[in-house]
């Protein structure tokens, strides 16, 4: 296996129909150093930082819920039909195995509270967290499941769940206004790396494109100033090149 494809692919779906791969192990670390017991991908964690301070959000959004296992998810499944019941819990809950929160790149942000529900967070479309919301794209997080994509995602809307997918890939979609089903499904119509989706972003020209995830190491396109890779756990490798334009 490559040493790359180890919790690190900012691009993986997972949903009910797209169960989290075992061989997933994503690298975690605090997503707050406030709040240690919240856990995130490494990378992940850096730009949520990053995108907090830049709003002026410190001390005010805090993170809820990242990282859990499997054992977690089912915990909360479980707890959450028996005090609210089956049709709350489908709504809000994600199936064990099949939860967002297990790849380590989900987080449940809530405005700073004397009480915070767990399940379904505080997260307003005003002030620092509307902020937040809408820088969040150049940090490489998206709302995950907007209000109106209930048919796409198969989830509520969640105005407190966001999902790093990394960068440009959040900038992108936030733009386009797509989901991440729809954005793979985009990526779909590039199978070619010589004609990638292209999009630029500040100084650097990205392209995108979308090949098996069994391509062999040496077809895979090479970008002059760097590549990125991510399995999307439909079969695809995404593949992101990008170079500096003066
Ligand atoms: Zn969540």
């Amino acid at each position: 296996m490559r040493a790359w494809v180890r919790g690190r692919d900012p691009l993986l779906l997972v949903s009910a129909a797209h169960p989290m791969p075992e061989d997933v192990r994503p690298e975690l670390t605090a997503a707050d150093e406030n709040w240690p017991q919240v856990l995130l991908e490494r990378q992940a964690a850096r730009l949520l930082v990053a995108c907090v301070q830049a709003v002026g959000g410190r001390g005010q959004i805090v993170p809820v819920s990242g990282w859990r296992s499997r054992e977690e998810q089912q915990q909360i499944w479980d707890d959450t039909m028996e005090k609210e019941g089956e049709a709350f819990t489908r709504q809000y809950v994600a199936l064990p195995g099949c939860s967002e929160h297990q790849t380590g790149l989900a987080i449940d942000l809530s405005l700073a509270a004397p009480h915070i529900d767990f399940i379904r967070p505080d997260f307003p479309d005003t002030g620092v967290c509307r902020a937040f919301q809408e820088q969040a794209g150049k940090y490489g997080f998206i709302l995950r499941y907007p209000a109106g994509k209930e048919h796409i995602t198969g989830i509520a809307y969640e105005p407190w769940h966001f999902r790093y997918v990394g960068v440009p890939h959040g900038a992108i979609m936030t733009q386009l206004g797509l989901t991440l089903e729809e954005y793979l499904e985009l990526m779909d119509g590039y199978p070619d790396g010589d004609r990638p989706f292209r999009f630029r972003m500040g100084e650097y020209q990205f392209g995108i494109c979308r090949l098996p995830d069994d391509c062999p190491e040496e077809d895979l396109p090479r970008g002059e100033g760097g590549c990125q890779l991510s399995r999307d756990n439909r079969g695809g490798l995404i593949v992101t090149t990008w170079c500096r334009e003066g």
